[in-house]
This record gives structure tokens, sequence and C-alpha cells, in this order.
């Protein structure tokens, strides 16, 4: 890992649909930094691992496919050993079984060496998680905690992929419930996170506050 890549790293941890994703692909396009979105690829591993119909409960396999695999996380792409994952890990199998296989620790591991490899390499970046401020990167310069509410989130995912917002709303619920609980690096705000409640806020709003908090650090 390079020493003091992580002046560089904007960490962006929060629940499902609390709006990681769109704010922390405005802000890499503000900024001109990389992104990861690193839930893309706990999504992946549990792709593979559905389509090779493993046991997802299987702990050392699921390692090490983790460990094995050749994993592409792009802006526009997911690829995993060669299979194109982009649609099928926004699908409801993937994300139903999604938080069983981020639980696993091995799996954890590993993807948290690619992950701050992947820092190291692009000099830093804006990277969306759980575990990104509190595990991935303590030393992250700037670390946002976003949040919404339960209506809220359930309504943009409706809004964003259809469906009944009763019946997503339990879902996030029960898979925010799963990520805050596990053992290994669970969904938490770090002590020195910024908490951004985006409920009832703009994307550029938000995007605004985060990018000038960033400077305001680095420059
Ligand atoms: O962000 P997204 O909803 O795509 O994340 C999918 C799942 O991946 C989460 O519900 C969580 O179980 C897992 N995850 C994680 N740690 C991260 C990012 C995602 O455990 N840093």
């Amino acid at each position: 890992m390079v020493v003091g890549a992580h002046r560089r790293v904007i960490a962006i941890d929060g629940p499902a649909g609390a709006g990681k994703s769109t704010i922390a692909k405005a802000l890499s396009a503000r900024l001109q930094m990389k992104y990861l979105d690193t839930g893309a690829m706990y999504r992946a591993i549990t792709f593979e691992a559905m389509l090779r119909d493993l046991d997802l409960n299987d702990q050392a396999l699921i390692t090490n496919l983790a460990q094995e695999c050749d994993l592409h996380v792009g802006l526009d792409r997911v690829i995993i050993n060669g299979h194109d994952a982009t649609t099928a890990i926004r699908g409801p199998e993937v994300t139903g079984n999604v938080s069983k296989v981020a639980a696993n620790s091995g799996v954890r591991t590993e993807m948290r060496i690619r992950q701050q490899e992947w820092a190291s390499t692009y000099g830093g970046g804006v990277i969306e998680g759980r575990d990104i401020a509190t595990v991935v990167f303590p030393d992250a310069v700037l670390k946002v905690f976003l949040t919404a509410s339960p209506e809220v989130r359930a309504q943009r995912r409706v809004a964003q992929d259809g469906g009944d917002v009763a019946q997503i709303a339990a879902a996030i619920a029960e898979r925010d419930m799963l990520d805050s609980t596990r053992a290994d690096s669970p969904l938490a705000s770090s002590s020195d996170s910024v908490v951004v409640d985006t409920s009832d806020r703009a994307i550029d709003d938000v995007v605004d506050e985060i990018e000038r908090l960033f400077l305001e650090r680095t420059t």
C-alpha cells in the first residue's frame, strides 16, 4: 500500500438506498477522481457462486472463489471470470443473497486487499461501501456516512427498479439488519465521519457539500 495515498480517498458509506452510488459517481466526475463501487464486488462474488451453484454457507469454498476470481469493477461494467455480470448483480437473486456472502470473513479480507490495492494503483479515489471509513481506509482524508429515512430509501429504489414500496422497504430493512449485525466489519458510521441525511436534499446540493469538505482538507 502506498503511504499517503489515503489523503486522496473519499470514503462514502451508508445503508441501501441512501444515495451512495449517485452521489459518489457525481463527486468522482466533478473531482476527476476514480470511482469504486465495493458493493458491486460483493455482488459479483455472489453472482459467480450462484452461477456455479455453490453452497453460499460453505465459508472455505466461497473464500476460495473470492481469492481465485478475476474481477473487474469498472464504471460501466462488472466482469467476473470473463462473465459480464453488470445486469445480473442488480437482480433480486443476487440482492437477496449478497449479505450472506459479505458476512464471510475470508471474502472480506480478500476484497479489502483488492480495494486497498486499487487505491494504491490510482492514487486514491471515491470509494463507496459499508466499511470503507471504519476498516478499509481508516485514514481516508474525508469520511462521509450517508443516510435517508427508510421511506425515502424504499421509494428511491422503486423509482429506479420498480416494485412494491412495502416489499422493497422490508427487503432493505432485512439487508441493513444483516449488514449492521455481522461480526466482521459491520455497516456503521465512523466516529470521524460526517453524517449527511439525504432525505430532503437535492443530489447536487449534497455533492457540493462533500466537494467543499474535500477541498478544505486537501488544499
Ligand atoms: O452497495 P450495495 O447495496 O450494492 O452492496 C451490496 C451488499 O454488499 C451490501 O448489502 C453488503 O452486504 C455488501 N457490502 C459490504 N461491504 C461493502 C460494500 C457492500 O459488506 N463495503
